[in-house]
């Protein structure tokens, strides 16, 4: 099929988004970007996002991965923002700080840490690994006695801010012509081993030649009744809000040994920890901030790496939800493998808003060339999850 046959069949199908925050929208940016003609529909059920993932998160993005397909998303997802005025205007702005993070490790990690460096080298990151007496040197506030390794990135690291990153994909699909419809998606309609249309809470159903699921955390939900056991799972991830005197400048976005996390924000910094495996079941409906993990586990933790902190005042706590693919904790991104036209964004597992603009463009290569281009992205397919054969991610937090 040459691109122009392509564009002229595409001109008349209609893709139906469930799901509105930045995997969905960031679909739909690219399928403009990319010329789709067609009709493109985003159903989102609350458009002040206040629960989406999206707006919840610790917005923060880096190159450091176990799984080369993750470096490469985040390769081209640091490029994206770094090209935001050029794409969306001179005044767009997504306060994108590239600064690193510092991922530290204990004496028995060196050997392993130093091979993921290699590996991640050899994919085009800019990791290197650091002795603890070079990331003392580096960073003077930092506790090294018990560390092995630490490794940071040069470039392609570090935050921004989501909300303002939501808002101009947004921006981007609507002034492209692309619908933001405000409605529960119900029930994706299938007929003769295709989708048709998705149902809508309260009636009405929207035509569908594609219909791409980006729901987040309840994207397991809306297709259970289709007989497919997605395995994503919401998980809460609470992020608290301090204000230390600790020097903000120079601060990377630090993971201790512990699975403490600490970067600045604003005037203070943000933390968090996550849960223990066995204290951390779905947590659907919960967004009330596990405010214990403070005292019982992130705060010892940070004050033993970083003695600053002992003191700190908690500001603010909040608590969203993870997306998490209880498989292999790696995205879900592509055709399922029987219904194909029922496409799959989702799975992310904390690492959904960096690889945003990856997946968007993935997603509206393989409708509108018929498969991926800019990054072969079949690594995170539905099949493996069929074939029971995990791509397992090892850094994850
Ligand atoms: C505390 C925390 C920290 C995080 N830190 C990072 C980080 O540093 N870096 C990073 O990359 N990622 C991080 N993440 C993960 C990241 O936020 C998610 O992976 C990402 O936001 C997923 O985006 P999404 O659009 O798929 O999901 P969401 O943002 O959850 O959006 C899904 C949307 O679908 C809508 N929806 C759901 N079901 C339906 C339905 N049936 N009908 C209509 N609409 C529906 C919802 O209302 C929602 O707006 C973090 C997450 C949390 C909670």
């Amino acid at each position: 099929m040459t691109d122009e046959e392509g564009s002229v069949a595409q001109r008349s199908e209609a893709v139906v988004i469930v799901g509105g925050a930045i995997v969905g929208s960031s679909i739909a940016y690219f399928l403009r970007e990319l010329g789709f003609a067609g009709v493109i529909t985003v159903i989102e059920r609350d458009p002040t996002y206040q629960r989406s993932s999206t707006a919840l998160s610790a917005a923060s993005i880096r190159t450091q991965f176990g799984t080369p397909v993750n470096i490469h998303m985040s390769l081209f997802g640091a490029a994206f923002f770094r090209s935001i005025r050029e794409r969306f205007g001179r005044d767009a702005d997504i306060g994108f700080v590239e600064r690193g993070y510092l991922i530290l490790g204990g004496p028995e990690a060196v050997e392993a840490r130093r091979a993921g460096v290699e590996m991640q080298r050899g994919e085009g990151a800019d990791v290197a690994a650091l002795t603890p007496v070079e990331a003392q040197a580096r960073f003077p506030w930092l506790n090294v006695e018990d560390l092995g390794v630490a490794t940071t990135a040069r470039r392609d690291e570090g935050w921004f801010d989501a909300w303002s990153l939501l808002s101009l994909m947004r921006r981007g699909a609507r002034d492209r012509d692309v619908s933001y419809v405000e409605g529960n998606a119900e029930a994706i309609t299938v007929a003769g081993g295709r989708v048709t249309g998705v149902r809508l809470s309260g009636g009405g159903e929207i035509k569908a030649d594609w219909c791409i699921n980006a729901a987040g955390p309840a994207s397991a939900a809306i297709v259970r009744d289709l007989g497919i056991a997605l395995p994503v799972s919401a998980r809460k991830r609470t992020v608290f809000g301090i204000k230390t005197p600790l020097e903000r400048s120079g601060f990377p976005m630090l993971f201790d040994i512990s699975g403490a996390w600490i970067r600045p924000e604003g005037e203070g910094f943000i933390c968090g920890i996550a849960p223990t495996d066995d204290n951390d079941p779905d947590a659907t409906g919960d967004f009330e901030p596990a405010h214990a993990l403070l005292e019982e586990t992130l705060w010892p933790a940070l004050a033993h790496r970083i003695p600053a902190l002992e003191q700190l005042r908690v500001e603010r706590a909040w608590a969203g939800h993870y997306e998490v693919n209880t498989f292999d904790h790696n995205g879900i991104v592509g055709r399922h493998d029987e219904i194909e036209n029922l496409v799959f964004a989702t799975g992310f597992s904390g690492h959904g808003v960096m690889h945003a603009p990856a997946t968007g463009r993935g997603i509206a290569e393989l409708i509108v060339h018929g498969g991926f281009k800019a990054i072969d992205l079949s690594p995170l397919g539905f099949g493996r999850i069929r074939s029971g054969t995990p791509l397992h991610e090892t850094v994850v937090y």
